[in-house]
């Protein structure tokens, strides 16, 4: 990984939930940068893609869904390198499969521990050491 890389892009409609997040994460020192819908997103990934090495992408969002920006993402390939992991209320095999068809590299339930979220953060990051 350069120098530059290691920042996580939280993507999520609902204020409180970057918001915690982002503060949890950076008390373990990773470096968060957040957005609260599809196009603030997008808008990030094209300015920062260099510097962002994992988005996690909530699914329900008004205007472009997380499905929506995933597809944006995966159709670009100077962002191939990018892990996304789609973050939602819904723990459905519905949206664990489409999430998988349209390239995601994880999935995750939002009612898992902040424990387990770092956990799974950690794992997926060394992967692509
Ligand atoms: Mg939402």
């Amino acid at each position: 990984m350069s120098q530059t890389k290691g920042f996580i892009l939280v993507v999520d409609d609902e204020k409180d939930i970057t918001l915690l997040t982002k503060q949890f994460l950076e008390l373990e020192n990773y470096n968060i940068i957040s957005a609260n819908n599809g196009k603030e997103a997008l808008q990030i990934m094209e300015e920062r893609y260099l510097e962002i090495s994992l988005v996690l992408l909530d699914i329900m969002m008004p205007q472009i869904s997380g499905f929506d920006v995933l597809k944006k993402i995966k159709a670009i390939e100077k962002y191939n390198d990018i892990l996304i992991v789609l973050f939602s209320v819904k723990n459905f095999q519905l949206d664990i499969q489409k999430a998988k068809e349209l390239g995601a590299d994880g999935y995750l339930p939002k009612t898992i521990s902040g424990k387990t979220l770092l956990d799974y953060i950690k794992k997926i990051l060394d992967t692509k050491k």
